[in-house]
């Protein structure tokens, strides 16, 4: 990557709640990233070749999403919007679908597809989250093309690859975007830089597993789902981070099941230890509603384990979305 890729003023470890910004990773190759990355504040991207470009998911709001098409338009300088991946299903990253232009074609996972078409969140919110986020106008809009194994998307000089895991990981779902010739990867929610990940809908193991196939990419710039961009020299540390997480929610089930506690028991008595700094920590009460569900090979409740979560919290997570 070029020496001036993650100028000044690139929020590298900020904790603010400002709006996004669209960072230039290589040339052509943008992250919008969203401080602070709690709930409903994600990451997306632009990628820019000769002949078309592609973003990189879009976001919760109407008024987010508005802000980061009008920059990527910006920085497209003309080039037409033809593509659009979703990562996953979740609505951070898909419920601004329809602000895209009609002409852009979005590709997801099949079970992304599946899940977002299912998705009762953007037709009302539950009260789970403090504010209620507004959406705006926004509607559910699925991808146009759904993918199972891998697929290049061409731009003219530059290929974006976009892999699945091969299994549930952050959800059933998940795609990330591999940009060989720049080494650039957006990993979408396999990766949170800085905050508690999230695996309630996807596996725990699964995640732990695509720890190793992130790093095998040997990326020079990782863009992750939520937080700051990762370069090289930081991507083993965050890795690292990611495992001894999961490894804790799987420690912490196991001990709960062994005692007969239920997730939300085994949370209380858990020490969240180097994990308490993280945003967002009621998140272990849902990757114990995960691990549970998987022991006894049983679906996941959603809406007890989102409940389970606020009650562990004291009331309603927190978002400025
Ligand atoms: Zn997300």
């Amino acid at each position: 990557m070029g020496q001036a890729s993650l100028g000044q003023g690139c929020p590298m470890s900020a904790r603010t709640t400002a709006d996004g910004r669209l960072h230039e990773l290589v040339p052509g190759v943008h992250a919008w990233v969203q401080p602070d990355g709690s709930w409903w504040v994600n990451n997306a991207g632009l990628v820019r070749g000769r002949d078309a470009a592609l973003v990189v998911d879009t976001c919760a709001t109407a008024r987010r999403t508005e802000l980061f098409l009008a920059a990527a338009a910006d920085a497209a300088g003309g080039t037409p919007i033809r593509w659009a991946l979703n990562t996953h299903q979740h609505g951070d990253h898909t419920y601004g679908n329809s602000l895209l232009p009609a002409s852009t074609t979005i590709i997801g996972h099949t079970l992304m597809r599946a899940g977002l078409s299912e998705d009762p969140v953007i037709d009302g919110c539950p009260p789970f989250w403090d504010p209620v986020p507004d959406w705006g106008p926004v509607v559910r809009r699925l991808p146009d093309l759904a993918v199972e194994g891998a697929v290049v998307v061409h731009l003219g000089e530059l290929d974006v690859h976009l892999l699945h895991p091969g299994g549930p990981a952050h959800t059933p779902g998940d795609l990330v975007a591999w940009l060989p010739d720049r080494r650039v990867l957006f990993t979408g929610d396999l990766l949170f830089s800085g905050l508690t990940p999230l695996v309630f809908m996807g596996s725990v193991t699964g995640a732990m597993r695509a720890l190793d196939w992130i790093a095998a990419f040997d990326p020079a710039v990782v863009v992750p789902g939520h937080g700051p961009v990762v370069e090289a020299t930081g991507l083993g540390g965050v890795l690292a981070e990611h495992r001894r997480y999961y490894g804790f929610v799987a420690a912490t089930a196991e001990r709960g099941l062994a005692a007969g506690l239920s997730p939300l028991e085994a949370a209380r008595t858990a020490d969240l230890g180097e994990f308490a700094g993280w945003a967002d920590s009621e998140r272990l009460v849902l990757n114990l509603h995960r691990a549970y569900a998987d022991h006894h090979g049983t679906d996941l409740d959603v809406i007890a384990a989102f409940t389970d979560a606020t009650a562990w919290l004291g009331g309603p997570m927190h978002t400025h979305v």
